[in-house]
């Protein structure tokens, strides 16, 4: 187990941990990984040690798995999508096999990556029957000269590019069949995310999700969205956020976070805060945001009381966390 999770106490661990990873004494970074498996509201005494354990394994396993590629000097984008690939298929987060269900009983996945050195960018949105809806994202902005497919035409596109397509049945997990159920609000949450810096200098970032809840009317929320859920610009930083998607689009989170640095000057930390703690908490909107900038500054903000979430650089600060 790399590090502590819910062991210091409050918001302090979180400044701790930024101005620890912020350090600009440093030297020259040469890589940053961050991810997150979602934000919510679930409170300590409701995550059973074991259930944590699970998941702090699989955000160490997605982490390790993106640092050997770092080292090895991958591309910031085959390493986005190959920690996501990770978490999509782990069934514990709410993305790719552990998808939440929609109202009508089905799975609806939505994905999207941007790379940051071309402002390229590929999504797919409410799709049911790719295994891995990031490697679809990917190929949208690859293969197409789309930035976004969805539904059937997504499908018949991964299709045609060979991608690994499953039955429907693919996305069924109990727990969150039960989820919908029981209409269980804290058990909405846990998007996947990534954003890397490579050490040719390059960002990207990559989001991805079954969504909502109980969503219905074909929902889209922020995810698949270019400069809502996703948004890279080697210029400022990589994002990748999670929460009530519904304001991420409104408020445009991930882009507004790199326009505040680029427009006004403001740090990654300073410019994460005004958009999490101050816009989207004023509205009483839920989640958080990973982000790395075009330096290796590590920011990791949410106004929940946890966040999945895990991050390492070249200079040896690494961590795993799920609590404030
Ligand atoms: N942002 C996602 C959505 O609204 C959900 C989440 O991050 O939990 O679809």
């Amino acid at each position: 187990m790399l590090l502590l999770s819910g062991v210091l106490g409050g918001i302090q661990c979180q400044q701790r941990q930024s101005e620890t990873a912020n350090n600009q004494q440093e030297p020259k970074v040469d890589y940053a990984i961050v991810i997150h498996g979602g934000a919510g509201n679930t409170q300590q005494a409701d995550l059973p040690e074991e259930r944590r354990e699970q998941y702090r394994d699989k955000l160490e396993e997605a982490l390790n798995k993106g640092k050997s590629l770092l080292k090895q000097g991958g591309e910031s984008l085959d390493v986005v999508e190959q920690v996501i690939h990770i978490l999509e298929d782990a069934r514990l987060f709410n993305a790719g096999k552990g998808a939440v269900f929609t109202h009508k009983g089905t799975n609806e996945l939505d994905a999207s990556i941007m790379d940051g050195a071309t402002l390229n960018a590929g999504a797919v949105a409410g799709v049911g029957d790719i295994k891995n809806p990031i490697t679809a994202a990917k190929t949208v902005m690859e293969k197409s000269k789309h930035v976004m497919l969805a539904g059937a035409g997504a499908s018949r596109f991964a299709r045609e590019q060979n991608l690994e397509m499953v039955d429907s049945s693919y996305f069924y997990t109990e727990r969150r069949w039960k989820s919908l159920q029981e209409h269980l609000e804290r058990e909405k949450n846990g998007t996947v995310g990534c954003v890397v810096l490579d050490s040719r200098g390059n960002l990207a970032a990559g989001t991805s999700t079954g969504g909502m809840t109980n969503k219905r009317y074909g929902r889209i929320g922020d995810s698949p969205i270019i400069g809502a859920g996703t948004y890279a610009n080697n210029k400022t930083c990589g994002v990748s956020a999670t929460g009530h998607g519904e304001y991420f689009i409104r408020y445009n989170v991930a882009h507004d976070i790199s326009a505040l640095m680029q427009y006004k000057g403001l740090s990654l930390q300073k410019a994460s805060e005004k958009v999490i703690q101050e816009k989207l908490a004023r509205e009483n909107a839920n989640g958080g945001i990973i982000a790395v900038d075009h330096k290796g500054n590590v920011s990791m903000t949410f106004n929940t009381n946890m966040m999945f979430r895990a991050y390492a650089r070249s200079t040896g600060e690494e961590g795993v966390f799920i609590f404030k």
